[in-house]
């Protein structure tokens, strides 16, 4: 397992945080903060910053605290608190007793908001929702003031005073900051900073009736928690000035670095939690939880491990600027985690009877099979072996194209681990033609060996013995969209969903070892894929898998392409 405990490689983000160490900005402190707001489950995005985030405060000997940036009453819920908490412990990060909630600093922000009034530098103002969108203009029009913009303090004081006491409607004031109304930034055209809005609160209840907005409350509440690197996605680069000058203006004693790096986006999936709460209410997948989803629960029950999260997140590194991973990529860091500790099992997925005609009946042999072979400290399991088997249907053709390797009238080939056998007859369903069991021989000299006279048997197919195996039900699993980039359609991303997204096959055979497996337990089936033993569906007597990915490996494809 490559990377996961050596140190990152550097970004411009460490660069900046290594010059401020240098020169004692933050006086050698390094404090982040991981801030969801608790509206929806954590994704593979927010992965990324919170390996960011967690990895660049244990790099530089500093801590990252756990925020709810729950500042937004509508949508936000204890139980997203408690899958976002779940989330992140399981990603393998650790935030001590720095669980924090923005809501918990709700008096303190509106104490600095009447800080602002008492200098003059915010006002209440009375204009409509869509009066203040008109007015603050465009990038090429210059916005214009507000005609409350100068109330006299005392008026605004009484005023916020009487918001906060639920005087007044929803939406009938708003506290806005008295910046400039022409700035070239569209943000620092006096943005609002307070709104009434009457919603119970999940933490607070219905204490508050105003809320602060995102721009405002996030500042102080890093402030507020000496927070020395801010790290946030690009949309808020706009958004940095106002950031400074926020602070400066309540001349606070905590002044955080904000620095913006560019979202992750994910080939052939959708991160935004917006548009994740729609596939959820709309049913077009189980829940957050859903095995197709990007969400870090999905992926958890899916079967995907920590470790390959992490992986992934280090290797596609941080930058400036927005592009489009290839899931193939995540995909390949998962393989690359299991290869190494994934023992290697045999299982049939879609079981084809091969009848071993000179095979005595009611023999059993067993064959040892190594765990995995390229290690063999991971030991090895006895499989047995009997005079009817499955194979997997597509390993027998009744015409063989070219290329094909694997079984087919008249041909031979080795099953995994044990003899070479050799076709001699099939039977098929008088009504529909579908071949339904397959008649070979065995060669029993080839136990383990090639044949002595020489000829070449090239293909190896897995087998189960049909006494001897036990029934499974696999899901399988393929990407959750059909096309590459769903979020840059127009019209309704859910068009774009693939139909065959889960595969269920409830007719597999797995090898008898498998019997006594622990929920939980992850496996490589041999030339089908890494497959996790769902503690959720399976039950004593029951084994659900869920395929984590199959073996071919896309992304090692078109890497080793472009390195030629
Ligand atoms: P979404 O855009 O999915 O609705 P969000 O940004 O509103 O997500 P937050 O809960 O505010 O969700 O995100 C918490 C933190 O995670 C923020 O610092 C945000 O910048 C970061 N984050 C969110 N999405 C991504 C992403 N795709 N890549 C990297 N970081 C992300
Ligand atoms: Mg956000």
């Amino acid at each position: 397992m490559a990377q996961t405990n050596s140190s990152p490689p550097s970004d411009f983000i460490r660069e900046m945080i290594e010059e401020h160490i240098r020169s004692n900005r933050f006086q050698g402190r390094v404090a982040t903060r991981f801030p969801p707001e608790p509206n929806g489950y954590l994704h593979v995005g927010h992965a990324k910053s919170i390996c960011l985030n967690f990895g660049i405060a244990a790099q530089y000997k500093g801590a990252c605290n756990l925020r709810m940036d729950d500042t937004d009453p509508s949508g936000e819920s204890l139980e997203y608190v408690e899958s976002i908490i779940n989330d992140v412990r399981w990603l393998g990060f650790d935030w001590e007793d720095r669980l924090f909630y923005a809501s918990d600093y709700f008096e303190q922000l509106y104490q600095f908001a009447v800080q602002l009034i008492e200098t003059g530098k915010a006002y209440v103002c009375s204009l409509s929702a869509d009066e203040i969108r008109e007015q603050r203009g465009t990038l090429t029009e210059p916005g214009k003031e507000s005609p409350y913009r100068n109330r006299s303090i005392e008026e605004n004081l009484a005023l916020f005073a009487q918001m906060r006491a639920g005087k007044f409607e929803d939406g009938a004031h708003v506290l806005r900051a008295k910046i400039d109304m022409v700035s070239p930034n569209i943000t620092m055209r006096d943005p609002v900073f307070y709104r009434i809005k009457r919603a119970t609160h999940y933490r607070t209840g219905t204490q508050w009736c105003i809320y602060p907005m995102y721009d405002f409350a996030h500042c102080l509440s890093d402030s507020i928690e000496k927070i020395t690197h801010s790290i946030c996605t690009l949309e808020f680069e706009n958004n940095r000035p106002l950031y400074d000058w926020i602070l400066d203006q309540l001349n606070v004693d905590y002044h955080p670095q904000q620095i913006e790096f560019a979202r992750l986006n994910l080939s052939y999936t959708i991160l935004s939690k917006r548009r994740l709460i729609e596939l959820v209410g709309r049913e077009h997948v189980t829940g957050w939880d859903d095995p197709r989803m990007p969400t870090i629960a999905g992926m958890r029950g899916r079967g995907y491990t920590p470790e390959a999260i992490r992986n992934f997140c280090a290797r596609i590194g941080v930058a400036k600027n927005d592009n489009l991973v290839d899931i193939s990529l995540l995909e390949h860091c998962v393989r690359e985690d299991l290869n190494e500790r994934a023992p290697r099992v045999m299982g049939v997925l879609r079981p084809l009877r091969v009848v071993i005609d000179n095979y005595p009946e009611g023999q059993v042999e067993e064959f040892e099979c190594p765990n995995r072979p390229q290690n063999p400290g991971m030991g090895s399991r006895m499989v047995p072996f009997s005079r009817v088997l499955y194979i997997e249907q597509e390993d027998f053709h009744e015409n063989p194209p070219k290329k094909y390797y694997r079984l087919g009238p008249g041909r031979e080939v080795r099953l995994r681990y044990s003899f070479i056998i050799k076709c001699v007859n099939m039977v098929k369903d008088k009504q529909t033609g579908e071949i339904v069991e397959v008649h070979c021989t065995y060669d029993p000299e080839t136990r383990n060996g090639p044949p002595s006279d020489g000829r070449k048997v090239e293909g190896v197919i897995h087998w189960v013995s049909a006494n001897h195996s036990v029934p499974a039900e696999v899901r399988l699993y393929d990407r959750l969209f059909q096309i590459a980039d769903p979020m840059a359609k127009e019209d309704d991303f859910t068009k774009y969903l693939n139909p065959r997204s889960l595969e269920t096959l409830t007719s597999c055979r797995v090898e008898s070892s498998l019997a006594g497996a622990l929920p939980g337990s992850r496996f490589q089936f041999e030339r089908l894929g890494y497959f996790y033993l769902d503690p959720k569906d399976s039950s004593p007597g029951k084994l659900v898998f869920n395929r984590i990915v199959p073996l071919r490996d896309s992304w090692a494809k078109v890497a080793s392409q472009e390195k030629k």
